[in-house]
């Protein structure tokens, strides 16, 4: 199966946060990294603190869509994720964006990502891995880049 994790950190060293993320989804058990994509800063959405570093890496995996959402939270909770509030800064966040074409919809996981074509900084480096990437039930992701326009991103590296 072919998984695009969404990666975000913003406490901390968040680009460290960020490398360490890749590395651990390179060997996650019974997966292989395909592709990750530059570093990305943006100012936080609907959260506060320093500004937050995105990247989004493709994965090919073996692992079931509700095992690979455990293993990323074992892999934020590696980093000391405390959830005090709703959208509280966060040192290491990972969602699954796409998995295969699947559309799932079950109370601990949707995917799509819901929000995954409001923000650029899901987008911006989506689309630096996946150029011509459809979004199940929404089509091509290029196709929602210009509605994030307004959003501040730069790629780092
Ligand atoms: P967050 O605080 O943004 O990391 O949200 C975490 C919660 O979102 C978890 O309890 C997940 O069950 C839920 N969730 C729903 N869909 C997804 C998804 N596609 N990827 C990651 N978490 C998801």
């Amino acid at each position: 199966m072919i998984a695009y994790v969404g990666i975000g950190a913003n406490l901390g060293d968040a680009r460290a946060n960020v490398a360490d993320a890749l590395a651990r989804l390179a060997t996650l058990a019974g997966s292989r990294l395909l592709a990750q994509s530059s570093a990305w800063r943006t100012a936080p959405i609907d959260s506060s603190g320093d500004d937050y570093i995105n990247a989004v890496a493709c994965i090919d995996t073996t692992l079931g869509a509700q095992d690979l959402l455990a293993a990323l939270q074992a892999i934020e909770l590696a980093h000391g994720r405390e959830r005090p509030y709703r959208n509280a800064p966060r040192t290491l966040d990972l969602d699954i964006l796409l998995y295969n074409d699947e559309r799932i919809d079950s109370a601990a996981l949707q995917v799509p990502h819901p929000r995954m074509l409001e923000r650029a900084f899901v987008l911006a480096p989506l689309l630096e891995i996946a150029p011509s990437i459809d979004v199940p039930g929404h089509g091509p992701a290029r196709g929602y880049l210009a509605g994030v326009a307004g959003q501040a991103i730069e790629r780092l590296n």
